[in-house]
């Protein structure tokens, strides 16, 4: 017998053969069997008389076998038939193409049998029902509500079915309850046990609803204290270098002076918050969150010149190659004529000076990955993450160890919606750059139907050769990430406007394929406005900043979602110049049509967040990477009670928590969960 902490791969036989499927499933452990909560369930617990079934009926019966056995059709099929009797009377049953069924049904046994009730030749028949021996008079495929679970590829949902009942009737004791007993009264919760057993295998779906709540709960609780945690340790045991902040402001105040733009209200507000972080001795751990081009990169800058003036290096990390050397751009005009030493560091670029092995530079700008592996500082005082849409907390973790517990801002405008910001975000203090610089205008949007779709292209042709207009054009989406299918699609469809579209027009390619020389290229191209359209995959880089391209198609827009939609939108619309965003869409669904009408009518990414996760829910605003690793497995993010209660109550016991060790393990296992890379 295992334990529930056991790996089930750690096992032999059988499971070591199934633990590759069920980690599709994200069942590593056995105790994640418990946590693969039903996605719906069957009700089979009408159990019936033989004599008194209806024509049409889905049944259960109890009885015991007459006879079963093979036989071979004409056309060379195999059905299986059997008779099954109860006091009342006898009952054919049929089932197709399973001979091993007879070998697992013996005559005399007691069966129990879940199906539809259907008249052939005037008798009555359960055609391909569940069964089941009758254990100890107990059911779990039949004769009650039988739980279906999520499935993948070798895994039936019976399979886990039986996985999952075995575990209560080996496991039990190890099931032992967390939650505080307070907690337990206070909410009128099942201990965890009857929780866990009834949301497997409730006797009402009431009970099952009661059960998830409880669940619910837990999930929630224990990431809010998990967090809150974290959030405690980060701003009691850590020890960071405050800045002088006062002595400098004069220097920083005539920085700020010299952009060439005034900050907005929410830039100088942000300023503010980073500024009185960055003068404690506790590290900042703050989220600048600000939609696409509110103009977040001049903040972290003003940050970077912070840490510089009191002696101290920076990083700027991007997720991407091309965002790097954007960044590194941008912040050499921003920061190279108050004299600081700007270093790039992404994998193609060659390493630069080197000084007893440290590099020598006062930013260090490059990609998560290069600066993950071996760089080393010599004195890193902030450390600036850009376009975080993965939950950080490991990276936040990785970066503490680089010595110093430098201060950390995180940087995102992938819109949260303020539950998840709750949850996920916890252990952050938060800016928002609630406005964008002024001039910008509204990004005109349009949902255009397969039908307008040649119009459009005559409109934006017209546009190009009268305006000067540049054009994005985002091709259809097929995949989260970009495999070598999503590259030919793309390949197809260029060609295709090229061809058939966009003749004699400056057209060009961008994919996530081509070596970072060629992207650097084709984007130096576009921008230098050399090209007037460029097709790009779903994938193109969020925050690639390009002030000439005014319209943006987006092709199978309905495939997106609309956070996501926004971020692309926010390519065009940066000058002053009118912007418009065209949604392509095949789709005639009225659902699909009204959330993209939303991007006609809203122009604000937060709004839009809360749309989608209202609709959608949280896994389609940040695409399949954080839905795959199921953040939340049974609470949702929409449960804005249930998120504010948790909060509160995590709050509570934050301060007492060395009195339930329980608790302490439990918090502990999610620390571990969420820290280890993946
Ligand atoms: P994001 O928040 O998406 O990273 P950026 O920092 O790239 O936005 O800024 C977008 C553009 O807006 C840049 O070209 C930047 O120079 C400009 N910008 C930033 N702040 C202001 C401002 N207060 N007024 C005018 N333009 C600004
Ligand atoms: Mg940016």
């Amino acid at each position: 017998m295992a334990y529930l902490s056991d790996k089930i791969g750690s096992q032999g036989g059988i499971y070591k053969r199934y633990s590759r499927f069920l980690e599709k499933l994200e069942i590593i452990t056995f105790e994640d069997f418990l946590y693969h909560i039903p996605a719906r369930y069957q009700d089979f617990s009408i159990v019936s008389k033989i004599a008194s079934i209806q024509e049409g009926e889905t049944v259960t019966v109890k009885g015991v076998v007459k006879s079963i056995k093979n036989e071979y059709t004409r056309r060379g099929f195999i059905i299986q038939k059997a008779k099954v009797e109860d006091e009342t009377g006898i009952i054919n049953v049929i089932w197709f193409n399973q001979p091993y069924i007879p070998k697992s049904i013996r005559e005399g046994e007691e069966i129990s049998l879940s199906g539809k009730a259907e008249k052939r030749e005037n008798t009555l028949q359960l055609t391909s029902p569940d069964f089941e021996p009758i254990i100890d008079g107990v059911t779990i495929h039949t004769g009650r509500l039988v739980p279906v679970y999520p499935e993948t590829r070798g895994v039936s949902s019976k399979w886990i079915r039986r996985q999952i009942y075995k575990l209560f009737k080996e496991n039990k004791d190890e099931m032992m309850d967390f939650l505080p007993d307070t907690l337990r009264k206070k909410y009128n919760f099942d201990s965890l046990y009857a929780s866990l057993f009834k949301i497997h295998f409730p006797n009402t779906l009431g009970e099952a609803e009661k059960a998830k709540q409880r669940l619910s709960f837990d999930e929630l609780f224990l990431i809010q204290l998990s967090s809150d945690i974290r959030r405690k340790e980060w701003k009691e045991k850590l020890k960071g270098t405050g800045f002088k902040i006062d002595k400098n402001m004069p220097k920083i105040n005539k920085f700020i002076e010299k952009l060439p733009f005034i900050l907005t209200s929410a830039q100088k507000k942000a300023v503010e918050d980073i500024l009185h972080d960055l003068s404690s001795n506790k590290p900042m751990n703050r989220l600048l969150q600000g939609d696409v081009g509110s103009g977040k990169t001049v903040v972290a800058g003003v940050a970077m010149y912070t840490a510089h003036l009191n002696g101290f290096q920076s990083v700027i990390m991007a997720p991407t190659e091309i965002l790097a050397n954007q960044h590194y751009k941008t912040i050499s005009s921003l920061l190279k004529p108050f004299g600081l030493k700007i270093e790039l560091r992404t994998s193609s670029s060659k390493n630069k000076t080197l000084d007893n092995g440290h590099l020598t530079f006062d930013i260090l700008v490059g990609t998560h990955a290069v600066i993950h592996k071996g760089v080393s500082f010599k004195k890193l005082g902030l450390v600036i993450i850009d376009e975080q849409h993965r939950f950080g907390v490991e990276q936040r973790g990785i970066i503490r160890k680089k010595g110093g517990n430098p201060h950390v801002l995180t940087m995102t405008a992938t819109p949260i919606p303020r539950t998840i910001a709750l949850t996920l975000y916890g252990d952050l203090d938060l800016s928002t750059l609630y406005e964008m610089p002024k001039g910008r205008r509204v990004v005109k949007t349009w949902l255009v139907p397969n039908e307008k779709r040649e119009k459009a292209y005559a409109w934006i042709k017209k546009h190009i050769d009268e305006n000067k207009g540049q054009v994005f054009i985002i091709c259809p989406f097929i995949e989260e990430s970009e495999s070598m299918a999503t590259v030919k699609a793309a390949v197809g469809e260029y060609e295709r406007l090229k061809k058939n579209v966009f003749n004699g027009y400056k057209i060009a390619l961008l994919h996530g394929k081509l070596k970072s020389k060629e992207k650097e290229e084709i984007l130096s191209n576009f921008k230098n406005k050399i090209m007037q359209i460029l097709v790009a995959t779903p994938v193109v880089e969020v925050g690639i900043d390009i002030p000439g391209a005014d319209i943006i198609i987006i092709e199978t827009a309905e495939r997106f979602g609309l956070a996501q939609l926004h971020q692309l939108r926010g390519r065009v619309g940066r000058s002053e110049r009118q912007s418009y965003c065209m949604l392509f869409t095949d789709s005639n669904s009225p659902y699909a049509l009204k959330r993209l009408k939303a991007l006609e009518q809203t122009n604000i990414g937060a709004e839009l967040a809360e749309l989608d996760l209202k609709l959608r829910g949280p896994g389609e605003i940040y695409g399949t990477e954080q839905s795959g690793r199921g953040y939340l497995k049974i609470a949702s993010f929409s449960d804005l009670t249930l998120i504010e209660q948790t909060k509160k109550e995590a709050q509570n016991f934050a301060n007492k928590l060395n009195k339930f060790p329980m608790l302490v393990q439990k918090v502990e296992e999610i620390n571990v969960k969420n820290i280890s890379p993946d």
